[in-house]
């Protein structure tokens, strides 16, 4: 088999081998009088997908010391769904049934509902209820839609701060939270934390499953989580530090990466409100990448930027993944991509043919340069886009070609605030704006040094606000006339302070790329 082919039969295989049980759910008896002695739901409850029909309702189930014989049963859980916080009008009612082979998560996807509309849920198993949920279907495809408020956030490092940023989305009003990657971290550094992971660095499903759980027993998260819908993207934090595909950085064998990133992706899907694969509750594949329109407002690509990508370029031979490259002719090569050759067609087609105001392209990390000069020339982050070169300009050159206006992408990944122009041609006066850029920084993780980033922040022209000294959030408020970013912050280490206040704020004005200041 030729490399290509045969790395793919292997991810078919891991996959197939680490999902098997989701396919044969037994059946499970009928237990409302069972009496928990622990409260099942310590995970928590969250909602996700938001269409104008249908959203996916998640929970996961928890078996304290008392309980722990239940945990090797299947069993039932009611689902009910309410048009009112007080619920007293139940619009639905639906059963899930769970088991051990998907660590007894819970997905609901529910549909028949109203475009537009408000609704609260909550989950029951024997005399144990979750907290009540809120959620918010999108909009009619053909509605007329004033606004769209979305909270953009990525990398929360559990060591390295609290999460205040989710207690602020939490209270916010918003349609739904865009979540970029870094969901969680396999990988400690003991020098920046201010609390500890439990366990080692996660590489099977039980150990990953351990890390989810510790994460979403966070009460500044789980509220979040229980205010708005979540649209979810992943990194490369939720399997291992800068993989690519079935690479990581130590060059482990890629079988083995591919089992290990099989046993994430299961564990990330045991966690969330995501729907994967054509059939609603079984993930018959991880295709994480989606496309959701909002009225005639707004289409919103959520891409994978880590499954399907070429390896990073010029690695250093014993330890890869992400570095400054410079004099580095393998980026130039044109049969290197990012987002995979599947993907890359995806969205150049459903990207061309968007008829909607504002197209807004979440990606995972950054697009602009963040490219240094040296004596040797530029040198360039390979990890991200401008490790990427020809697949940015593939990108950019669909926008030119369709003759799109109000192309605005959205990232993470850098931990750092960053609005930018968009050119084919990068800091290239003479290269005209295509695009608009705002990558959020991340809610704890730390950040680039103060000097680096002034460096980076001069080299780059593109770059009109560059920040990588706070952790927060960023406020994105889509209208007909202008999608404007408020970047929310506060200090490193997230907590040591009180509460957000506004970094900077941004606006694309209708018709005219490129952000400007407010
Ligand atoms: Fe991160
Ligand atoms: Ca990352």
């Amino acid at each position: 088999m030729q490399r290509r082919e045969f790395s793919q039969h292997l991810q078919r295989s891991a996959i197939a081998l680490a999902l098997s049980p989701w396919f044969s759910a037994a059946a499970a008896p009928a237990d409302k009088s069972r009496a928990w002695r622990s409260n099942p739901f310590a995970l928590g409850v969250a909602s996700g997908r938001p269409r104008a029909d249908s959203v996916v309702l998640w929970t996961r189930l928890l078996f304290g010391d008392e309980d722990r014989a239940v945990g090797t049963e299947a069993l039932r859980v009611q689902v009910e769904v309410f048009a009112d916080a007080a619920m007293k009008r139940r619009v639905q009612t639906t059963e899930v049934v769970t088991d051990e082979a998907r660590g007894h998560s819970v997905h609901a996807h529910v549909q028949r509902l109203q475009p537009s509309t408000d609704y609260w849920y909550r989950f029951s198993q024997g005399d144990a209820h979750s907290t009540v949920g809120h959620t918010r279907t999108a909009p009619a495809l053909n509605a007329d839609v004033r606004e769209l408020r979305v909270a953009l956030s990525s990398c929360q490092h559990y060591e390295q701060g609290q999460f205040i940023a989710h207690a602020e989305i939490a209270k916010e009003k918003l349609d739904f939270v865009l979540f970029m990657g870094d969901y969680i971290y396999e990988s400690s550094n003991a020098q920046y934390a201010i609390r500890k992971h439990n366990g080692e660095e996660p590489k099977t499903l039980a150990q990953y499953r351990e890390r989810y759980e510790q994460y979403k027993r966070d009460p500044m998260l789980q509220a979040a989580h229980a205010a708005h819908p979540g649209v979810l993207m992943w990194d490369d934090h939720e399997v291992v530090n800068d993989y690519a595909n079935d690479q990581d950085r130590n060059y482990t064998d890629p079988q083995q990466l591919l089992l290990r990133r099989a046993a994430a992706y299961q564990a990330y899907f045991e966690h969330q409100p995501v729907l994967l694969g054509p059939d609603a509750n079984i993930p018959s594949n991880m295709r994480l990448y989606d496309q959701l329109s909002w009225g005639k407002l707004a289409d919103v690509w959520t891409l994978d930027c880590r499954q399907y990508r070429s390896a990073q370029a010029c690695r250093d031979p014993v330890r890869g993944g992400g570095r400054m490259v410079v004099q580095c002719d393998e980026l130039t090569d044109a049969s290197r991509t990012m987002l995979g050759h599947a993907q890359e067609r995806w969205l150049t087609d459903s990207l061309s043919q968007s008829k909607r105001q504002w197209k807004l392209v979440a990606q995972a990390t950054q697009i602009s340069s963040t490219s240094i000069p040296t004596p040797v020339g530029r040198s360039y982050w390979n990890d991200a886009w401008d490790g990427y070169p020809e697949a940015r300009k593939r990108l950019l050159q669909t926008v030119v070609d369709a003759k799109l206006k109000n192309v605005v992408t959205l990232g993470g990944d850098v931990h750092c605030n960053v609005a930018a122009n968009l050119r084919l041609e990068p800091n290239n006066p003479q290269s005209p704006i295509v695009a608009s850029e705002f990558v959020t920084t991340s809610i704890t993780s730390r950040g680039l040094g103060d000097k680096p980033a002034a460096v980076i922040r001069e080299s780059n022209a593109d770059l009109l606000h560059y920040r990588s000294d706070e952790r927060g959030y960023s406020l994105i408020t889509v209208t007909p006339s202008e999608v404007r970013c408020d970047f929310r912050t506060t200090k490193f280490p997230a907590g040591s302070e009180a509460g957000l206040k506004t970094q900077a704020s941004y606006v694309v004005k209708n018709g005219k790329a490129g952000p400007q200041a407010v």
